[in-house]
């Protein structure tokens, strides 16, 4: 059950799409002076170390933040999420990533919550460990401690079942971010059920899923599931850094599906996600998709490359 360790993942270009994604989002909720809830369902270890172990086995991140990290021509809002990872590396060489928990942290508000659930018994350790060394960091800066009370609360708990008790949330304002391992092809169901169940607590919130597109049947036909669901409008978007392996082995192409999306990050990956093709693409098979749709009627249709 826990054999999924993200860290053997960290900072590729599936980590790249979604986190650039998340940064918008939480940008977008920023806008407004009201708090609201950054929800985590499966949060991983918080922070990765790209010259550790693990992440060096196969030193995934080259596919997805490594080609960017020295870039000088990144388009605007790309730039905003590569500058927070070279802000958390100082020195300027690239030794760590962020995970999802520490993108929020770093994006959300001091008035902001973020609530993160994460199951493995290490990674849910390492997840307190890591904002227990953001807090002393922040002390030595002499920077108030935003990590302890009740901005950051971690939980060793099971995220598809936690999130029910967190919605609705008290400003009624909420980001909901999933990210399951979809090792157990029970997850792509547990994602559709958790959905519709948040969607009955909370009808307005945003709720952004990460998936990889993968041959399996349950892959194939998860994102038509989720946008028969009964949410007001959604966006999916996929990104390909190549095209199929005749082995069909290794995650070449994921998605984010988000219900519920601000209506600025349509026009934002569409500036964006050219330029992502071009600098991580890696044969003629690398391209994106964007559609979009409201309830059950597609609005804009698809825009592929
Ligand atoms: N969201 C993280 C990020 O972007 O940095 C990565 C998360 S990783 C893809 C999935 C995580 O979910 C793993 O750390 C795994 O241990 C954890 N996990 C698996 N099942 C879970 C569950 N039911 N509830 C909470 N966490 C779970």
């Amino acid at each position: 059950m826990f054999s999924y360790r993200h860290a053997f993942h960290a900072g590729n270009h599936a980590d790249v799409l979604k986190h650039f994604v998340q940064v918008q989002l939480l940008q977008y909720l920023n806008q407004k002076d009201v708090a609201y809830s950054y929800i985590d369902t499966h949060a991983g270890a918080g922070v990765y170390a790209l010259d550790g172990p693990q992440a060096s086995k196969n030193a995934e991140y080259e596919t997805g933040i490594g080609p960017l990290w020295e870039r000088t021509d990144l388009p605007p809002a790309l730039a905003e999420y590569v500058n927070l990872v070279r802000g958390m590396n100082p020195s300027g060489k690239m030794r760590y990533y962020p995970g999802s928990p520490y993108v929020a942290e770093q994006v959300a508000r001091e008035m902001d919550r973020l609530r993160l659930f994460e199951l493995h018994p290490s990674d849910s350790r390492l997840l307190f460990e890591n904002f227990t060394k953001l807090e002393e960091h922040q002390a030595a800066q002499g920077k108030r401690s935003t990590v302890r009370g009740k901005r950051i609360i971690v939980n060793k708990a099971d995220g598809f079942m936690g999130v029910k008790a967190l919605l609705p949330p008290p400003s009624r304002r909420a980001l909901v971010l999933c990210d399951p391992p979809y090792e157990d092809k029970q997850d792509y169901r547990k994602v559709i059920d958790m959905l519709n169940d948040a969607l009955k607590r909370f009808p307005a919130g945003t709720y952004a899923i990460w998936y990889p597109v993968l041959q399996r049947i349950e892959a194939r036909n998860f994102a038509e599931r989720m946008k028969k669901l009964p949410a007001a409008s959604w966006l999916n978007v996929t990104l390909s850094i190549s095209g199929p392996t005749p082995d069909g082995i290794g995650l070449h192409t994921s998605g984010m599906f988000i219900l519920n999306p601000p209506y600025t990050l349509e026009p934002i990956l569409k500036g964006v996600l050219p330029y992502l093709v071009q600098v991580l693409g890696r044969d003629k098979g690398a391209g994106f998709t964007l559609e979009s749709g409201e309830m059950t009627t597609t609005k804009s249709g698809r825009t592929t490359s």
